[in-house]
């Protein structure tokens, strides 16, 4: 385990696949100690750009308890190539998703509390703040299906050609980004906003979103 006050690695797009472990070790521990995940739920997968190969999660390993070994390399076509021979049953979300995404070299899922209710309860996620527009810029959707099923996976990745966030009803969400900071600062914007949505609605407003389309305050950003 990582000790207190260690280096902890830098977020940039790493250059080796040991670089992308250390980050996603990182990420694992950040996800669950910010409340986005408990234990074992939700798991995260990472590649080098172009690389037709990527490293996930195994089975039932903790976020916050991430080793090495845990890890599996795993092709888009979904054989495992080494590493932890038991990868997460989700490792189907992971793989199609980079089947439609060539830029996307890292992958987030977690089961955020926020996110799952605004959208069980039938509310749109809103985005509220210049954060929120430009890393979560829009949200995608899946109805629910079960976990590791390829209905779960395959409208995942069908969403994530238009989103870089997917929420994935009663379970969780997926987010991608260029390289594993971006996808998980993207994770953690939908999240907040999620959360924003939640307060506005118990302050009884069921309107209020940000004052531009995220195109333009991207633009401006
Ligand atoms: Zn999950």
């Amino acid at each position: 385990m990582r000790e207190a006050g260690g280096m902890r690695p830098r977020m940039r797009q790493a250059e080796t696949v040991e670089g992308l472990v250390e980050q996603l070790i990182d990420v694992g521990d950040t996800v669950v100690r910010r409340g986005f995940a408990l234990a074992s739920g939700g798991n995260l997968s990472a590649r080098l750009p172009g690389s037709e190969e990527f490293v996930v999660t195994g089975k039932g390993t903790w976020l916050d308890r991430l080793e090495p070994g845990d890890f599996t390399v795993m092709n888009l076509d979904g054989k495992i190539v080494g590493g932890n021979p038991d990868p997460s049953s989700e490792w189907k979300l992971h793989q199609r998703t980079y089947r439609v995404r060539e830029d996307a070299n890292a992958i987030v899922h977690m089961h955020p509390q926020h996110a799952v209710l605004v959208d069980a309860l039938g509310h749109e996620i809103r985005l509220l703040t210049l954060d929120h527009a430009v890393y979560v810029r829009s949200v995608g959707r899946t109805d629910f299906h079960p976990n590791g099923s390829d209905e779960l996976a395959d409208s995942a990745a069908e969403q994530a050609r238009e989103h870089n966030c997917v929420l994935l009803a009663h379970h969780g969400c997926s987010a991608l980004g260029e390289d594993v900071g971006m996808a998980l600062r993207r994770a953690m914007n939908l999240e907040e906003a999620a959360t924003a949505t939640y307060r506005a609605l118990l302050l009884g407003d069921r309107t209020t979103g940000f004052p531009m389309s995220p195109d333009e305050a991207i633009q401006h950003a």
